[in-house]
C-alpha cells in the first residue's frame, strides 16, 4: 500500500500517499522500511510512511538524470511557465486540504497553515512567470569575435528542507529549479512528510513529465546524506541547521563538488528606539518571535530595547505574548499550537532551564503549556546579558531574550555580534536612524517597523554563518543556471 485514508478534523477523510513520489509514480522503498508520523498537538501516531534508503536515493536520482537528458529537455520555457502555473493554481484549489494536512502533521495553527498555502501558490506562480525570461547577453569583445552567454540549467538537484514549513519550503525550492530547466529529488524533513506527499500527486496532475520532480521521505543521516555525497547530483539546496549545513558543504566537496547553496540558522536581533509607538513596535515584536511557535530560521529572538521605554515595553510585552492563543491548532481563533517533536520540546526546555540557571528574568512564561502534547508557553527572559546561551545561541523556540541599550552605536554592535547574520529589525520613526542601522546591521534581511514580512519578489538568506546564496526573487534563480560563454570567430585565423 502506498496510501492510507486519513481524516482531519476541519476537512474530513482524504487520501494521504505514503509512498516515496519517483517517476510520476508511487513505489515502496527497496528496503521495505517505513518510519512513523507524529501528530504533535497529542504525541499519537497519524501514519506510517516509506522510507527511502540510500537505494531509492540513486533511483530517484537516476529518474531525476534521464528526465533532465531527454524530455524535459525539449519542454520550452513557455510549456515550464505553464505547468508552474498549473500546479500554484491546483494548489490553491486544494487548500483547504494542504492546509489542514500541514496543521496535523506540523501542529501550525490552521489560519497559519492556510497563509503558508496560500503562499505556496504564489511562489510558484511567480517563478512560472521568470520561466521564460532566463536571459544571457551579447559582449562585444572586438569587431571579429561574436561572444554570447547564455544561462544554462545546473541538472539534477538535490533538495533537502525541514519541517518548520514543509510545503512553502517545498515551493521556495522547486520554484526557482524548475523554471530554470532543472529536475528535482527533493527530501523532505522526517518530522513532516505528509503535506509533499499530497502536493505530489498535484505535480503529476499538473502534468510534469516523469523524473522532473521527485519527492522522498527519509532521514537526514540516511537518504539526506546520500543525496549530498551523491555522484550524479549536480547542485544541492539545503535549508536546515548550521551543523547539518556544514556536514553537506563537506560532502559536496569531498564527492563531485557539487554546487552548494544553504539557508542556515540565525540568532536575529530586533531593535527598538524610543521614539516610536511603542505598541506597534511590541505587536512586530511579539510577532517575530511567536510566529510559528518560534520555529523559524529568521526568528526575532534578541530583543535590544532602548532604556527609555524599557521597563514599560517589558510590561507591555508580557501582556502581548499572554494573549496569545496557544492550543488545538485546528481551532481558528489559536496563534500557536505545538512545537514539532518531543525532540524539539527538549531542546527548548533545556535552554528555559539554562536561562533561569544563568540569572535571567522570567517575564512570563517558562513551562510546559498543558500536559499533552508539545506545548510551550511563550516564553520572555530580561535583563539578558551578552554572555548567556540564551543570547548567543539560537533556541527554535517560542523563548526570547530581551536586553537594554543606550545608544545607536551601542546596539549596533549588540546586534551584530554573532556568528549568524540572517536577519533583523529596527523600530523607529527616525528615518535616518532607521537607513543608518539598516547599513549598520550584518545581515541578509533588515525589517523596519516590521518584522517576518517574507514576501516571494524579495530575496532572502543570509550573511556570516547563516548561509550560502539567496532563496526567493530573482536571486534565487542565479542558485539554479550556470553561465556558458559562446565565442565565434568571425575572421581568418591570427595564429
Ligand atoms: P533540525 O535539527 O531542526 O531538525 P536539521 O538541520 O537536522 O534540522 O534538519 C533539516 C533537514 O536536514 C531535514 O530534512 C533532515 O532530515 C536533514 N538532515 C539532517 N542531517 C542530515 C545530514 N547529515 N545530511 C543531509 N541531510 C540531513
Amino acid at each position: 500500500m502506498t496510501s492510507i485514508k486519513l481524516k482531519t478534523p476541519t476537512t474530513g477523510e482524504y487520501e494521504q500517499p505514503t509512498g516515496l513520489f519517483i517517476n510520476n509514480e508511487w513505489v515502496k522503498g527497496v528496503d521495505g522500511k517505513t518510519f512513523e508520523v507524529i501528530n504533535p498537538s497529542t504525541e499519537e501516531v497519524i501514519c506510517s510512511v516509506h522510507e527511502a534508503t540510500e537505494k531509492d536515493v540513486d533511483i530517484a536520482v537516476a529518474a531525476a538524470r534521464k528526465a533532465f537528458d531527454g524530455p524535459w529537455r525539449k519542454v520550452t520555457p513557455e510549456q515550464r511557465g505553464k505547468l508552474l502555473v498549473k500546479l500554484s493554481e491546483l494548489i490553491e484549489k486544494n487548500i483547504d486540504t494542504l492546509a489542514a494536512v500541514e496543521t496535523l502533521d506540523n501542529g501550525k495553527s490552521i489560519a497559519m497553515a492556510k497563509g503558508d498555502v496560500a503562499a505556496v501558490a504564489g511562489c510558484l506562480r511567480y517563478y512560472g512567470g521568470w520561466a521564460d525570461k532566463i536571459v544571457g547577453s551579447v559582449v562585444d569583445t572586438n569587431p571579429d569575435t561574436f561572444s554570447y552567454t547564455k544561462q544554462e540549467p545546473i541538472g539534477v538537484c538535490g533538495q533537502i528542507i525541514p519541517w518548520n514549513f514543509p510545503l512553502l519550503m517545498w515551493a521556495w525550492k522547486i520554484g526557482p529549479a524548475i523554471a530554470t530547466g532543472n529536475t528535482v529529488v527533493m527530501k523532505t524533513a522526517e518530522q513532516t512528510p505528509l503535506s509533499a506527499l499530497v502536493a505530489a500527486n498535484l505535480v503529476k496532475e499538473a502534468g510534469f513529465p516523469p523524473g522532473v520532480i521527485n519527492i522522498i521521505s527519509g532521514f537526514g543521516k540516511i537518504a539526506g546524506a546520500a543525496l549530498s555525497a551523491h555522484m550524479d547530483v549536480d547542485k544541492i539546496a539545503f535549508t536546515g541547521s548550521t551543523v547539518v549545513g556544514r556536514q553537506i558543504m563537506k560532502s559536496a566537496a569531498g564527492s563531485n563538488l557539487k554546487k552548494v547553496t544553504l539557508e542556515l540558522g540565525g540568532k536575529s536581533p530586533n531593535i527598538v528606539f524610543d521614539d516610536g509607538d511603542i505598541e506597534n513596535a511590541i505587536s512586530w515584536v511579539n510577532f517575530g518571535i511567536f510566529f510559528n511557535h518560534g520555529q523559524c530560521c529568521c526568528a526575532g529572538s534578541r530583543i535590544y530595547v532602548q532604556e527609555g521605554i524599557y521597563d514599560k515595553f517589558v510590561e507591555r510585552f508580557k501582556a502581548r505574548a499572554l494573549a496569545n492563543k496557544v492550543g488545538d491548532p485546528f481551532l481558528a481563533d489559536t496563534f500557536q499550537g505545538p512545537q514539532v517533536s518531543q525532540l524539539q520540546y527538549d531542546r527548548i526546555m533545556g535552554y528555559i532551564q539554562e536561562g533561569k540557571k544563568e540569572g535571567a528574568t522570567v517575564v512570563t512564561g517558562g513551562a510546559r503549556h498543558g500536559d499533552k502534547g508539545y506545548f510551550i508557553q511563550p516564553t520572555i527572559f530580561a535583563d539578558v546579558t551578552e554572555d548567556m546561551k540564551i543570547m548567543q545561541e539560537e533556541i527554535f523556540g517560542p523563548v526570547c531574550s530581551i536586553a537594554k541599550f543606550k545608544t545607536e552605536e551601542e546596539v549596533i554592535k549588540l546586534a551584530n555580534s554573532t556568528t549568524y547574520g540572517l536577519a533583523s529589525a529596527v523600530h523607529t520613526t527616525n528615518l535616518n536612524t532607521a537607513l543608518r542601522v539598516s547599513n549598520a546591521l550584518k545581515a541578509g534581511t533588515v525589517w523596519v517597523n516590521q518584522y517576518n514580512m517574507l514576501h516571494h519578489q524579495l530575496p532572502f538568506g543570509g550573511f556570516k554563518e547563516s548561509g550560502i546564496g539567496r532563496e526567493l526573487g530573482e536571486a534565487a534563480l542565479h542558485n539554479y543556471t550556470q553561465t556558458k560563454t559562446v565565442s565565434i570567430r568571425l575572421a581568418d585565423a591570427i595564429f
